[in-house]
């Protein structure tokens, strides 16, 4: 008999583990898949941590959780700078006066804003029906049709005027020569790749891989006092009510005999003939100097039962269906859910961190 049974080895069940574990508790982690980490996971190949669930950047206003990550690694400068390649024409991200002036040759900030703010009456919509007329209203022509069409179709799926405009509320646009993507206070890359904080958070803790809780849930649930459930919310509930949805990336790696790709980690292809939306080389997130790289090119793709539940997709019918779960929950004495799927709620890690810490308050108060 355990005090604690945690489902699932992402950050927040290790987060969990290591502080029930601190407090003094018995506690055995299981995970389906064939390693710790969630969607965390580095891969190492041939020296070069592989993000192999997509490009994971730490990024965080909260000094506590920066210190408390600071705990299990130490963070590279890494400051996220993506570049977005259009049909062969190459704008820094996010919209900043770098991009402008790649744009249209503008040098100070007056004139770009004069163009955009021109663009912008010109082509205004009063009351915007679709995504198309919303994203022109706030960015105007050229940064729409070059920097947001293409990529927001592809991912999506649809043409951006059948989109409904809600799914941009806001594109933000920075008047300075700054292309670090995030405001955040501190950001990085943990040095020697994710799943070394994971491994620090779980030593010393049972940890059983290739095991699924829901294959033989009574008898996993006899095992502990209380178990921390970290995968989906619907599964566990056998999908009583329905399904809830997500949506999905494909990723399509390929490691290159060449030292040097692309010349960034991050690069966003923004027109609408490249399949893909980015390619992420990932040497570039720890400053690798290996002879070879790996490469992933990322596809955006419908979810279907079986893939890989990546982003929540928090419309109004899903959000109703999981309060109906989590009513069910709430009256679950010993199973306690949390983390992105167990909560049905697109995370960040640092977000991960907070609410599980959060939750080790509540449970150990
Ligand atoms: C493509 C992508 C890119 C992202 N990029 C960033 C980023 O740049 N910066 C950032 O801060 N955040 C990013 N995130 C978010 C980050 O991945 C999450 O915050 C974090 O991984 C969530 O941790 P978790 O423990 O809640 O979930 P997960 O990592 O999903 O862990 C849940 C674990 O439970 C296991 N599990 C599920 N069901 C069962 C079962 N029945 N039995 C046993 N085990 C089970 C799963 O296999 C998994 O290992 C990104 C997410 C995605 C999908």
């Amino acid at each position: 008999m355990y005090d604690f049974l945690i489902v699932g080895s992402g950050l927040y069940g290790a987060v969990l583990a290591y502080e029930a574990t601190k407090r003094g508790k018995s506690i055995l982690v299981i995970e389906k898949r064939n390693h710790i980490g969630g969607n965390i996971y580095c891969e190492n190949v041939n020296g070069i941590n592989v993000h192999k669930y997509g490009a994971h950047i730490f990024h965080t206003n909260n000094k506590n959780v920066w210190d408390y990550i600071g705990q299990f690694a130490k963070f590279n400068r890494y400051t996220n700078s993506p570049i977005a390649n259009y049909n062969g024409e190459v704008y820094n991200l996010p919209f900043n006066m770098n991009t402008f002036h790649q744009m249209w040759g503008v040098i100070t900030p007056q004139e770009a804003m004069n163009i955009i703010e021109k663009q912008k009456a010109d082509y205004k919509t009063e009351n915007p029906s679709n995504l198309e007329q919303q994203a022109i209203n706030l960015v105007g022509v050229d940064i729409y049709e070059k920097l947001v069409k293409g990529y927001t179709e592809k991912q999506w799926g649809r043409k951006c005027d059948e989109l409904p405009p809600f799914i941009i509320k806001r594109l933000p646009v920075r008047f300075t020569y700054d292309n670090n993507y995030f405001n955040d206070m501190y950001q990085g890359i943990p040095i020697g790749g994710y799943t070394k904080i994971i491994e620090k958070l779980l030593e010393g803790i049972e940890v059983r891989l290739e095991t699924d809780f829901l294959s033989d849930r009574e008898n996993y649930e006899s095992m502990a006092e209380k178990v921390i459930y970290t995968g989906a919310i619907d599964a566990y509930y056998d999908y009583c009510y329905g399904k809830l949805e997500y949506r999905t990336v494909y990723f399509e790696t390929q490691e290159l005999p060449v030292e040097n790709y692309q010349g960034n980690a991050v690069v966003n292809y923004t027109d609408s003939e490249t399949p893909y939306t980015r390619i992420i080389e990932h040497k570039h997130f720890e400053y690798g100097t290996e002879p070879t790289t790996v490469i992933s090119k990322e596809y955006p793709k419908e979810w279907q039962e079986g893939d890989e539940p990546y982003y929540p997709v928090n419309n109004e019918k899903n959000q109703e269906l999981y309060s109906k779960y989590a009513d069910l929950a709430a009256k679950n004495d010993k199973v306690l859910f949390g983390g992105r799927l167990g909560e049905y709620k697109y995370y960040d890690m640092d977000k991960v961190i907070e609410s599980a810490l959060n939750t080790v308050s509540v449970i150990f108060k």
